[in-house]
């Protein structure tokens, strides 16, 4: 489900403005988005896009229904080709990939997606109707981060992408996350900080959603950029500074925009360990 608030452009200070094109948008905004004369928000949530590669019609059907109602963006391929043009448009949070695909198999696609700097870190399941030991061992060998063997449950794969985007995009999540007092709430969008509720932005909320299920480790604005905001989202550099600064403010009243640090020359990192003075 996704809120969205379109705002016309009238600056000219908006050389390369930030475009966030959805598939929900109606024609018309994506035509006018895309030719950059709209600054269009999509509110956070924590939904999910997921690109299906299966290529027997009744169970991408499923999956994709079942991944729609649990309120993810679906992203459907029947081969390894039709995936592969999906990803260079936008790169999915995770991928399910049926083994047994016509042409190119799913293997092939793993093996490639883990090669790619770009493809690298997205999160793969692998489907198949093999359930030999050595094609598990072929599949996670390839770069795949779990593997479902057919005939599988809704439940069960529902269960399994959760498992893994927790383990590897812990931000997509919608598990309470509390630091030193610093409570983020994620189902309700709630901050609290020792108690007393904090007033944040929707992208300091998903900015600090980020930092705190990644910390002790720096990122670049450029990382930043592509985490945060998308990796198809066109936004300048400087732009994380500006949310960086909004997001200290916000956590300044419980005192907890110690835990943002600056490193210089390297980009942001949220310390847990608050430094002594
Ligand atoms: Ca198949």
């Amino acid at each position: 489900m996704y809120f969205i608030l379109c705002h016309a452009l009238g600056a000219p200070r908006f050389t390369r403005p930030r475009c966030h094109i959805h598939d929900t948008l109606p024609p018309y905004y994506m035509h006018v988005a895309r030719e950059g004369a709209l600054k269009i928000k999509v509110a956070p949530t924590m939904s999910s896009t997921i690109l299906v590669v299966e290529d027997e019609p009744a169970i991408q059907e499923l999956i994709a229904v079942n991944l729609s109602f649990a309120g993810h963006k679906v992203l459907r391929a029947f081969d390894v080709a039709q995936a592969e043009t999906l990803i260079r448009a936008e790169l999915p949070d995770l991928i399910l990939l049926d083994w047994m695909l016509p042409g190119a198999s799913g293997l092939t696609l793993a093996r490639k997606l883990r090669v790619d700097e770009r493809t690298r870190l997205v999160p793969v399941i692998m489907l198949t109707a093999k359930g030999a030991e050595q094609d598990k061992v072929d599949g996670l060998e390839a770069g795949a981060d779990d593997y479902i063997t057919k005939p599988f449950s809704p439940k069960e794969l529902m269960a399994r992408i959760k498992a893994v985007l927790r383990r590897r995009a812990p931000q997509l999540t919608d598990d309470l996350i509390e630091v030193e007092g610093l409570k983020l709430d994620p189902t309700s969008h709630r901050l609290t900080g020792n108690g007393q509720q904090l007033a944040i932005g929707p992208t300091e909320f998903r900015l600090l959603h980020f930092f705190m299920t990644h910390p002790e480790r720096v990122f670049s604005r450029g990382q930043l950029l592509d985490q945060v905001w998308g990796d198809h989202v066109f936004v300048e550099e400087r732009t994380v500074d500006v949310h960086i600064r909004r997001l200290r403010k916000a956590l300044e009243p419980s005192k907890h925009d110690v835990h943002i640090e600056t490193v210089r020359g390297s980009g942001y990192r949220f310390t847990p360990l608050i430094p002594k003075a």
